[in-house]
């Protein structure tokens, strides 16, 4: 058996992932360029530090490190600054993505397995998406991600290169003995912001609107805890090994929960209330976003260690209560 490579696996997705590999024994490593990962959220293990769209360093990693297969997380994540800057985010998440396939194609590493996103959907047309819902992004972030997509299908056509894409919605949570955790600069992040909030970081939450169609007129999002969501990507790999058909797969909750829902769960696990303050609506952002994952539950045999919302707040708190300054 080959090892694992991890690409952006000093992030937070990325390094949760790398953790649970090295947990279940897998000789897994981060490829990371530390422009937005921490070289401590890999904690031991190795990292190699240079960047995908360096061919023949990626080339000669995976030869090196007798690669099985690559887990790709490095991407730029933020659907505002991909409206305002998308040539950054075709370069990264596109191009980039390209040049990674094709050392692999050089370096006769096969497998993939892929973090999509719910954004290549675009707008909801059913209330719980499944895998079938039309895929039509509505920001260029989304078309990155879906770009991607495509292109692992026809490499998987034209060169054999078998990849697992899984599509999350609302990755949220910590390690729950709160060993790594979510550290973004900026943060955007509805959980994050409410605990920097409860932590007096910031003076109060803005809730971006008040008066959608849903039972308390905030926007409902689909949480899931980021170990959960390590999970399915090595059931993904472990599908892949034993012959299982290349796809795409939901990785979500099922179960929505509004923004003052989450607001009001913290303020339970922490104890104290929140300023709230209702402001706009923030652009983009429809009613609600809930998956339908029984196609991840039952071809990759997924299912849920963490999945309530008061855990997934537990283990959020617990990160940014020992890591107040983040990593
Ligand atoms: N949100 C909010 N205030 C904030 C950040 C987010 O009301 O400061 C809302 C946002 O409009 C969305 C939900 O919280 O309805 C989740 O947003 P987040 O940015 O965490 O994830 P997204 O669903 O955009 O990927």
């Amino acid at each position: 058996m080959g090892s694992i490579m991890v690409a952006g696996g000093a992030g937070y997705i990325g390094s949760h992932c790398l953790w649970l590999l090295r947990q279940r024994g897998h000789d897994a490593f981060a490829f990371d360029n530390l422009a937005e990962g921490h070289c401590q959220a890999v904690l031991d293990a190795d990292l190699v530090e240079g960047s995908l769209s360096d061919f023949d360093l990626v080339k000669r990693t995976l030869k090196e490190r007798d690669v099985e297969a690559v887990f790709h997380f490095a991407a730029s994540c933020y659907v505002g600054v991909s409206v305002t800057d998308p040539s950054s985010y075709y370069e990264n998440n596109v191009a980039t993505t390209l040049k990674l396939l094709d050392a692999m194609r050089a370096a006769d590493v096969g497998t993939f397995i892929f973090s999509s996103t719910c954004a290549t959907y675009g707008n909801p047309v059913q209330q719980y998406m499944d895998e079938q819902h039309p895929q039509w992004p509505i920001n260029p972030y989304g078309w990155t991600k879906f770009m991607v997509e495509r292109i692992l299908s026809d490499y998987r056509a034209a060169y054999g290169m078998k990849y697992v894409c899984l599509r999350y919605f609302n990755a949220a949570g910590a390690h729950p003995e709160g060993i790594i955790g979510e550290h973004h600069d900026p943060e955007t992040h509805l959980i994050p912001l409410v605990i920097h909030a409860a932590q007096g970081k910031r003076e109060n939450i803005k809730v971006f609107g008040d008066d959608y169609d849903t039972p308390d007129g905030t926007c409902i999002r689909d949480y899931i805890h980021i170990l959960d969501l390590s999970e399915a990507h090595i059931l993904g790999l472990e599908h892949l090994n034993q012959g299982g058909e290349s796809a795409a797969f939901n990785l979500g909750n099922g179960a929505g929960y509004s923004v003052m829902e989450v607001i009001k769960m913290v303020e339970k696990v922490v104890g104290k209330p929140i300023n709230v303050e209702v402001v706009g609506r923030r652009a983009g952002d429809p009613a609600r976003l809930v998956g339908n994952s029984a196609c991840a539950q039952e071809v990759l045999g997924w299912k849920q260690n963490y999945g309530d919302l008061e855990t997934i707040i537990e283990t959020a708190w617990r990160w940014h209560e020992e890591h107040s300054e983040g990593f």
